[in-house]
């Protein structure tokens, strides 16, 4: 069949929307036509080749969409279903197995490759192929072949157009605290960087009972929007004693750290701020082979740095999850979303990047 789909061929280059050929779903995919697809920092991210994975391809990984076509070896899906769809996995590796797909040994091959782990892509244009896979989905586009285990159903009673943040940042950032940190109620947390996933981590830290939220930015509208979410207080960035700031708001050091920009003075200050014990998450995407010094007799008492993938979570249980808190307006990021038709997404890129909107959503279809 017929796509439309908006492809990123260099970084100087604007996404261009054009037409291509989609096949059926092979016996473990399924057909979502797209309704809408959230667009994170990690597609801008591989656009500008910060992060350096293979272009031209189709990008988008926060699709949500409605299910037209199930491959025979599907069988948790059903033609209609509303689903949001997430990265892939392979589903028999050990990783799999314990339900922690994030780190399936398999996941740069299914989800950075803008392929299938065979080599080939579901998308092509006059008879080429395009890669068009990009995190089981590239969901900026007005249909997508993907895994039946990139596609979880949600309930259609829920606003299909809002969901698709469910499969990436909001599960980055409230996995990030729920499943990979595990702060016990009255804990101290701080948050880095309130981009979506920063403000999922501290509506996750609400959510969990901490009662010290800091929340640090250096864009004054975010720290409101962060305080509105839930956070106890909000820094400036750039404020040269914050690592003190904090120590002092948490009565000797935070619990916890989330660090979500990549830039390595936060990572610093996300370690410097720790209290006795205390660990640091870090889920921002830093370009290839960041080296980050480490004063290793402030680790020694009992503080750690760990990267997190994906919040630790399996998304076939998690989306479903966070998508019932938004409906028991236990996870309010409606209020940071704006809606773009899907020929704007270059004008919604551009506003990402000045800061003038949190979480664009790509309205497709
Ligand atoms: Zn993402
Ligand atoms: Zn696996």
């Amino acid at each position: 069949m017929q796509i439309q789909a908006a492809i990123a061929t260099r970084p100087e280059d604007p996404f261009e929307i054009k037409s291509y050929d989609l096949e059926s779903p092979r016996s473990d995919e399924v057909l979502v036509r797209m309704v809408a697809s959230g667009i994170c920092h990690t597609d801008i991210a591989v656009k500008d080749q910060d992060v350096k994975l293979p272009l031209p391809m189709i990008l988008g990984h926060e699709g949500a969409g409605i299910v037209e076509a199930v491959g025979s070896g599907v069988s948790h899906l059903q033609v209609g279903d509303h689903v949001v769809l997430s990265g892939d996995s392979c589903g028999v590796c050990s990783k799999c197995q314990q339900g922690r797909t994030s780190y399936c040994d398999e996941f740069v091959e299914r989800n950075l490759t803008g392929c299938r782990v065979d080599g080939t892509s579901p998308v092509h244009e006059h008879d080429e192929l395009v890669n068009g896979r990009f995190c089981g989905q590239s969901s900026f586009a007005t249909h997508s072949v993907t895994p039946g285990r990139s596609a979880i159903r949600i309930n259609p009673d829920y606003p299909l157009e809002l969901m698709g943040p469910l499969g990436c940042g909001l599960t980055t950032g409230v996995g990030t605290v729920m499943n990979a940190l595990q702060p016990k109620p009255g804990q101290s947390i701080a948050i880095f960087g309130t981009g979506t996933v920063g403000l999922a981590a501290i509506m996750g830290a609400v959510l969990s009972g901490c009662t010290r939220i800091i929340a640090v930015d250096p864009v004054a509208s975010r720290r409101e929007m962060a305080l509105d979410m839930g956070a106890t207080h909000a820094l400036d960035a750039l404020d040269p004693a914050l690592s003190d700031e904090i120590i002092g708001l948490t009565g000797g050091g935070a619990d916890f750290s989330v660090e979500c920009s990549g830039v390595p003075a936060a990572v610093a200050v996300a370690i410097a701020c720790l209290g006795r014990p205390g660990m640091c998450a870090q889920v921002g995407a830093t370009p290839a082979a960041t080296i980050h010094p480490l004063d290793m007799d402030h680790l020694g008492f009992g503080r750690g740095i760990k990267g997190v993938v994906l919040g630790d979570a399996n998304p076939q249980t998690f989306v479903p999850y966070l998508s019932d808190l938004h409906a028991q307006g236990k996870l309010p990021y409606d209020r940071f979303v704006k809606y773009y038709d899907f020929a704007d997404i270059n004008q919604a890129v551009a506003d990402s990047k000045k800061s003038e909107v949190i979480k664009p959503i790509l309205k497709i279809g």
